[in-house]
């Protein structure tokens, strides 16, 4: 069938791999990806589908409503799996405004702009899908009631048998309230709630979908993973918030471009589903794999690059543990993990090892002076 998707943050991290996943599976989509390009943006995550006959490149801001009526009906748009967005907690803190601007404003141009050019067709809605792509992070924190780890109650085909930890007996279910703590996660609760008030008061078919943690290739090194992996090569001290007591679940990003490929076209209208790695892990265990596989890949001695971990003061509210059950996805429409965690980190520290150029060219440019501001005092 042929169909006109449009992607929005493409040119991100988890936005390029959905790209590169619909670009080379559905040949007969028009794959229109939409992004303004911010510093978290980087056409060099596409360099590889760039040319396919099926890919279509469009800088533009979701929160220009005249823009987004213009692309919607251009290009004939019948799916939308909307992405851009701000993302990083710690930016949030220090910008707020930009976050309402883009995640809450941003996301109501699109619905508006789709809604306006659906509503004038005469099949309307028919055939027609608004994929929000969300976060854990909405639903606040739960405690750490159980520090040591206990087995996890969740296994999939990718559970680890040396890891397989839950920090605490709560789990975030799709029915669990919002209660957002930064202004990152406010705006996303706020995007969201948006685009279910579009589904039950004008009868647009939307869904929306709470992911935890990603990691893999192309993430902005600001974020942890790439952020120390790239530290450790240059022997930078690796800044841990508080004592990296905080638990995050983990899941590979090319996993979670597979759930959205599945939900797109198998999700039922108005749902939410979580989406997460069944995979807990708290900072500091984390950090320590990160460099334990970096420097087993780089040939260093066992324990070198642990004298660079630096405690630095905490993140203001920053949320204790996020851990979801995304068994109804499991359930319902048959999605789970399909990589342990320790390949999907091995895969992980090998893709930035081997792209050091890509880094180089990010750390280079406008996130160099922000990273210098951020840890000026570390
Ligand atoms: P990212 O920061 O890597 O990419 C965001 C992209 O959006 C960039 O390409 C940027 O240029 C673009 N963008 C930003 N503002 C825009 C605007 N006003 N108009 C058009 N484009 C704009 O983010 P990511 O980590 O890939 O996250 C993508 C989505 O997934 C976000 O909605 C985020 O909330 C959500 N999410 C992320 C994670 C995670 O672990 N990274 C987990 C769950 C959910």
């Amino acid at each position: 069938m042929k169909r006109n998707i449009l992607i929005t943050g493409g040119a991100g991290f988890i936005g390029s791999h959905v790209v590169r996943l619909f670009v080379n599976k559905y040949p007969d989509y028009r794959i229109v990806n939409l992004d303004k390009l911010t510093y978290a943006g980087n056409l060099a995550n596409l360099s590889d589908i760039e040319d396919m006959p099926n890919y279509t490149f469009v800088r533009a801001d979701i929160s220009d409503l005249e823009e987004m009526r213009r692309i919607i009906r251009e290009y004939e748009i019948d799916g939308i799996i909307h992405l851009a967005a701000e993302s990083h907690v710690d930016r949030s803190i220090k910008d707020p405004f930009t976050f309402a601007r883009t995640n809450v404003m941003g996301t109501l141009a699109l619905l508006q702009a789709a809604k306006e050019y659906w509503e004038s067709l005469p099949e309307r809605y028919e055939g027609k899908m608004f994929y929000h792509i969300s976060t854990d992070e909405v639903y606040g924190a739960l405690e750490l009631t159980n520090p040591e780890g206990i087995e996890s109650p969740f296994t999939t085909t990718a559970s680890s048998s040396e890891h397989h930890h839950a920090y605490g007996t709560e789990f975030f279910l799709e029915t669990t309230k919002y209660n957002p703590h930064s202004p990152y996660s406010a705006s996303k609760a706020s995007s969201d709630h948006f685009v279910r008030a579009y589904h039950d008061t004008y009868g647009m078919p939307t869904l929306v979908t709470n992911c935890s943690n990603n990691y893999g290739p192309y993430q902005f090194p600001e974020k942890l993973i790439p952020l120390f992996i790239n530290n450790i090569r240059h022997r930078k001290p690796l800044p841990v918030y508080g004592k990296g007591e905080n638990v995050r679940d983990w899941l590979y990003v090319v996993d979670h471009a597979r759930a959205i490929d599945t939900i797109f076209h198998n999700g039922k209208v108005a749902e939410t589903y979580n989406i997460g790695g069944f995979n807990e892990w708290k900072n500091i265990d984390i950090i320590k794999v990160v460099i334990r596989t970096v420097d087993r890949l780089l040939g260093n001695p066992e324990g070198y690059s642990d004298e660079l971990i630096t405690y630095v003061t905490d993140r203001l509210g920053h949320d204790m543990r996020y851990a979801i059950d995304s068994r109804k996805l499991q359930r319902e429409l048959g999605w789970e993990p399909s990589l342990q965690f320790e390949e999907g980190i091995e895969k992980t520290v090998r893709w930035y090892l081997d792209n050091q150029e890509w880094m180089d060219n990010i750390t280079s440019g406008e996130y160099e002076k922000y990273y210098e501001e951020m840890y000026k005092n570390t």
